[in-house]
């Protein structure tokens, strides 16, 4: 929790997860205590709790460490950022950072002409800018075009060599002048899984010689003053600052020479790509970086000074369009163990003399187990059961012979498993035996509509029990959701700079309830989660700390069964219509009693108002 929580989340001393939304700068509570009482309001688990606070916290940072590395370089110019819409649109987020953003003219970026739409309708600070990136059809050009006449500042950003001329059409068109900025593809590589947004396969961008022909294109159409950002974006998640220091020190000369090519060039934009520490470690491993914020904003205040000193040009504005590193932190989504199967410690009786040979030598593997053979007796245990399995289906063992060769063989790896904890290292041919031997806990969530990106991409979040933290878990468990999909799993978890196949748990109490938490999950999962197996968006609510305790700002239910049915195209009126009309067949038939079929009915039409995860009465 200190490596990846800090300074949002800690430990208290009744062992339950704290939130200290400021930092030490501000009050905190208690997660575990705050899920009771929204429970008690009827927000039934797994809930989503954002805290804008800590949005707040994370954007005062930002603004705060490129304040300070401008200071530390006497850098000349200004930071102004973007917050890219894409990474989380949901509207009271959005509001909420487009308010805490107005002290710094904090702008949005938008992707897609919903996004448009979303930004221009939300950012209303003057001066803030608005960086239209993405695919650009000429309405969407025309419409960040006129939004400049709203004193906003649009500034379109040439992604394609097509846009070139959508532009000057739309300019010829409306005859209003856009500000213009220009995406180049970088040769400086990107790394990690989104490496490959940079370099000359990238999808987005212009080459160096595209570049060139459209600042021809835009001079010869009287344009070229409208050119006034350089835009780049290496991929998200950058773990190596050594990458962004290559990607800046390259931008820098381009922005440089665009000024020297007679461009009115005012901004740069470094794209995304600060990366989250998910894992605490602090290192280049791709759930982590090897850099803080302060690095991140030193790196590029003093790289691109160099180049326009180096050049005897001004310093531009500089932007940055950080997504995860603003939206991860700020919300938490709580769930609830529904049960578990847990691994029970299996003690075998003793292979009798006329019991089959493959029962009597996996009995003496188990009984001659020790701490000096373990690794050859592994293999001897693997051995012997494939051997059962084979004389099984030959028709040699009985089920009930079979059943007991794998008890025995499932004793040994029991025993192993002890001996390996108790010797501190792992074999690499015994690494599996863990997760073979780890509990399944089941979990009321889907993968697939809450963490989506743990299933597409293995993308690691910290995950753990909000409560009973000054116990110890004893128990090693991997956990599975509620689809019906053998991929609907959690099976790997942050270690220190690797992952780990389980994670440490709780034994189940009875009639208690067992809540975790999943974090620094606020960016991208909510909008990129599937409605697979139809279960729905999860209930949210935002939280706001004040010196009394803390506000419910806003609650936004999560779907029903009714709304998810809707979105594949089911009238609820007409499936109940459906089901009467079948219960009165089989109440005339004398299938069922009219008792039932009102029981069946009630049921059946009260459905479609709850919600899709299973409750916990
Ligand atoms: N800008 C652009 C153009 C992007 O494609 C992305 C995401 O990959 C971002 C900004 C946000 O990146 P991040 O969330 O890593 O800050």
């Amino acid at each position: 929790v200190k490596g990846w929580g800090e300074p949002y989340f800690s430990v208290n001393a009744a062992g339950n997860l704290t939130v200290s939304p400021k930092g030490d700068r501000g009050g905190s509570l208690d997660l575990f205590e705050l899920v009771q009482s929204l429970q008690q309001r009827n927000l039934a688990l797994p809930l989503l709790i954002r805290f804008p606070d800590i949005l707040e916290d994370r954007l005062d940072r930002l603004n705060a460490c490129f304040a300070q590395a401008i200071s530390r370089y006497n850098y000349t110019g200004h930071y102004r950022g973007v917050f890219p819409v894409k990474c989380n649109q949901q509207r009271h987020l959005l509001e909420d950072l487009v308010r805490f953003g107005q002290p710094y003219q904090f702008g949005l970026e938008a992707g897609s002409k919903p996004e448009l739409m979303i930004a221009l309708a939300l950012l209303d600070s003057p001066g803030a800018l608005l960086i239209c990136n993405g695919y650009k059809d000429r309405d969407y050009i025309e419409t960040a075009m006129l939004a400049r006449q709203l004193g906003k500042t649009p500034i379109i950003v040439l992604e394609q060599v097509e846009e070139v001329s959508l532009v000057l059409e739309a300019y010829r068109n409306l005859g209003v002048k856009p500000i213009l900025g220009v995406r180049a593809k970088l040769n400086a590589k990107g790394s990690g899984r989104w490496g490959t947004s940079a370099g000359d396969r990238a999808k987005f961008g212009l080459t160096i010689p595209e570049i060139v022909t459209a600042v021809d294109a835009l001079k010869a159409e009287g344009l070229l003053s409208s050119l006034q950002l350089l835009h780049f974006h290496i991929g998200s998640q950058i773990s190596d600052i050594s990458v962004l220091k290559d990607a800046i020190q390259e931008a820098g000369q381009i922005y440089a020479q665009l000024a020297l090519l007679g461009a009115n060039m005012q901004y740069l934009d470094v794209g995304g790509g600060l990366g989250v520490d998910y894992d605490g470690s602090k290192t280049s491993f791709s759930a982590s970086k090897n850099y803080n914020m302060q690095n991140y904003a030193n790196d590029i205040v003093a790289a691109v000074k160099d180049a326009c000193v180096q050049h005897h040009i001004a310093m531009p504005t500089l932007v940055s369009e950080s997504g995860r590193a603003l939206a991860s932190h700020q919300s938490v989504l709580v769930f609830n163990i529904l049960g578990s199967s847990e691994a029970a410690p299996i003690t075998p009786q003793a292979a009798q003399e006329d019991e089959d040979l493959i029962i009597r030598n996996l009995y003496e593997t188990y009984s001659t187990l020790n701490g000096e053979n373990y690794q050859e007796r592994y293999h001897d245990a693997e051995k012997f059961k494939d051997d059962a399995i084979a004389a099984f289906r030959l028709g040699y063992l009985s089920l009930t012979q079979r059943a007991r060769a794998e008890q025995i063989y499932w004793a040994c790896c029991q025993k192993i498993q002890i001996m390996i904890q108790q010797q501190g290292s792992v074999p690499d041919d015994l690494r599996s035996l863990s997760s073979a031997l780890s509990s399944i806990y089941y979990m009321n969530l889907s993968v697939f509509q809450s963490a989506p990106d743990c299933w597409a991409i293995d993308q690691l979040f910290p995950i753990l029990p909000i409560h009973r933290l000054h116990e110890e878990p004893s128990q090693r468990a991997t956990l599975a959701d509620l689809t019906c999909d053998s991929d609907g799993k959690l099976d790997r978890f942050i270690g220190q700079g690797q992952t780990k196949p389980i994670l440490e748990l709780h034994p189940l109490e009875p009639g208690k309830p067992y809540c975790l938490g999943m974090f620094l999950g606020g960016a991208y999962q909510e909008i990129m989660g599937n409605l697979h197996n139809l279960f729905g968006d999860t209930n949210a609510v935002h939280i706001h700390l004040t010196p009394q305790g803390y506000d419910i700002e806003h609650v936004v239910r999560g779907d029903t069964l009714g709304e998810v049915l809707s979105y594949v195209q089911y009238d609820s009126e007409a499936m109940v219509e459906r089901i009467r009309i079948q219960a009165e067949r089989a109440l005339q038939a004398g299938h069922m009693t009219l008792g039932e079929s009102q029981q069946l009915l009630q049921r059946y039409e009260e459905s479609f108002r709850a919600y899709t995860y299973l409750s916990s009465h």
